[in-house]
Parts: C-alpha cells; structure tokens; sequence
C-alpha cells in the first residue's frame, strides 16, 4: 500500500471525506475522486497527471469536515478560501503531495489524440508506448514555480539549469515590450477566439460567488451573453477585477480555456500590481485580510454624511 493511500485512509477516520485523485481518466490519467471508505481510497493515485485544483470544491463543502489532497499552488488557494471565511480552516485536513511539475495533458492529446495512454515517471515521458520530447509538455505554470521540489518522484535530483526553455517568460517579455495600444490590440485577438463557455470561472477557486454571478443573472440583466469579441471582453474585465488581490496563481483559469487564452498573463500582471500597491499576495497567510475585501464603514449614508 502507497503512503499516500494510507494518508488519506487516516484522514478519512476522522473526515469520512477526501477529494484526491484515481487513474482512471482515458489513456490512464488522473481523474478527480471523492474518496468516503478505506477501500476507495485504495486506488488513490498522485503522478503528474493530477493536474485539477480540488480546492474548488471547497466552498460547496463548507460546514462539514473534508480532507484534500492538494499539491503546492493548490494549497494556496486553500489558504486563500480561509482567510476570505469561505473554508473552515478547523473542518479542513490538507494531505499535501511534492511534485516538479504536471504535463499539460491536453497539449499531448492534441499532438497524438484523444485518449493517448499517458506513462510518465517525472523524467521519462511516453506516449501510446513511444518516448516523447518530456519538455514540451509541462504545464507552463510549473515552468517557474518556485515550489517545485528538489528531486524528482524518481528521486533523481533535477540538475541546474535543466529547466525548460520557458516560452511564458518569452510571452511575458513580448507583452511587456507593447505600448498600451498594442496590448489591447493583442487582447482582442485572444477575446476573439472566446466562446463564452465559462470554464475559466468554473475551474477558479476563488469564483465561488456562481448563485450571484453578474455574469449569469438574468434578473437584472447585468451582461449579454453574446459570444463576440466586445462581450468576451467585458466578461474578462469583471472576472479580473473580481478577482484583484484573491487571485492565487494556481493556473486553472488557462488550463481550462478550451481555445488556448493566455489568461495567465492578465492575472501575473494584475498580482504584479497588487503586489506593489498593498504588499499582499493571496494564498500566504490564512489570517491576512485580503486588501480589497477589507473596509471601513465611516458615517451612516451613502453620501459619505
Ligand atoms: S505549479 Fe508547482 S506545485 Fe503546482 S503543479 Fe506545478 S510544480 Fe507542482
Ligand atoms: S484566476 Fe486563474 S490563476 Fe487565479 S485563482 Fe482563479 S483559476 Fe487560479
Ligand atoms: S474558458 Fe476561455 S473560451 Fe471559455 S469563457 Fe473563459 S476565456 Fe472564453
């Protein structure tokens, strides 16, 4: 039996619930599970694969005792969902997992179909049996974090200087290098491709507001939902700014995108920019106040009287 599998079975003692994750997604992937029995857990699994953020089913979980097994980024964010009071920190039990990096699983199934059997032992990727260019592969996300871990699930260490060409950074650089005019230009290419299925704030931790999402209510009517570049806009302009100073840069809003939209880059710049003006970043510290969510109440009408 793995550790981790008798983890969770400890956990599950005293929770009677874990969100983890099972091999039996197509082509042997992870696929998310809610673990309640000892003999559940026993297929419990974590390999790079595990690419979900489980956190997201947090909120909808609250009030009851839960563990979770999450790895680094996915810890942040339940850290963030507690300092913001929508995760009981007492109710929570985090089974956290090591790992460098996980494979964009949807880049491999694009360049060799849907359903590809997946094998990966951290240094040696294959796919459908043939080896494959491993690099290539990794989740852009993982390509600088600095959470990875020392050594690989292998064991072996991960030499220096061995990471990958990180075509993020060359895209950050890119962006960085536009006039103002430019970028809006670059964004409205990307909004272009929207189709408006929301997948970007499904798979956010941080949008758990869905009951009263201005983006879905009908009655007021706040937003079309027309899939066309000026409302794709608008659309990203109310989830970033919701999203100010709560945004854990966990990247599941991109990985879920089914067009490809770099929205890394939209949330980077705008916690580049918290950063600087409240000296905060979201996921560190579960007793912070999140800058915007914190207010004071002076005098008793509107008008500031
Ligand atoms: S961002 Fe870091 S912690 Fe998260 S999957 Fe990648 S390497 Fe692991
Ligand atoms: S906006 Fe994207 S990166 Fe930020 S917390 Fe949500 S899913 Fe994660
Ligand atoms: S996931 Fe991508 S395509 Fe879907 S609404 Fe969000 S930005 Fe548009």
């Amino acid at each position: 039996m793995s550790e981790l599998v008798s983890t969770i079975q400890k956990v599950l003692a005293e929770t009677g619930l874990v969100l983890g994750w099972s091999a039996t997604g197509a082509g042997g992937v992870a696929a998310p599970e809610r673990f309640h029995t000892a003999e559940e857990a026993e297929v419990a699994i974590f390999d790079s694969t595990c690419v979900h953020n489980l956190s997201v089913h947090l909120p909808r979980l609250k009030g009851r005792a839960v563990g979770i097994v999450a790895k680094a980024c996915d810890a942040r964010s339940i850290v963030e969902l507690i300092a913001e009071r929508e995760v009981d920190g007492d109710q929570v039990r985090v089974i956290e997992v090591s790992c460098t990096d996980t494979l964009d699983v949807k880049a491999i199934w694009r360049r060799y179909g849907y359903g590809a059997l997946i094998e990966d032992d951290g240094s040696e990727l294959r796919v459908n049996g043939e080896p494959v260019e491993r690099e290539a592969f990794v989740q852009a996300k993982c390509l600088d974090c600095e959470d990875r871990q020392p050594a690989t699930p292998a064991g072996k260490p991960v030499p220096s200087g061995s990471k990958p060409a990180n075509a993020r950074q060359q895209l950050r650089e890119d962006f960085q290098a536009m006039s103002v005019g430019e970028r809006r230009a670059f964004w409205r290419e990307q909004y272009a491709r929207c189709i408006r299925c929301h997948a970007c704030r499904e798979a956010c931790p941080m949008c758990y507001c869905r009951d009263v999402c201005i983006m879905q209510t009908t009655d007021p009517h706040w937003t079309g939902g027309g899939i066309n570049t000026a409302e794709a806009e608008m659309m990203q302009l109310i989830r970033v700014n919701h999203l100010a100073g709560r945004c854990t840069a966990c990247g599941e809003c991109e990985r879920a995108c089914p067009v490809g939209i770099p929205l890394m880059l939209l949330m980077e710049e705008q916690n580049r920019a918290i950063e600087e003006m409240f000296d905060y970043r979201a996921g560190v510290d579960p007793e912070a106040k999140p800058p915007l969510l914190t207010f004071d109440i002076k005098g008793d009408s509107w008008d500031g009287e």
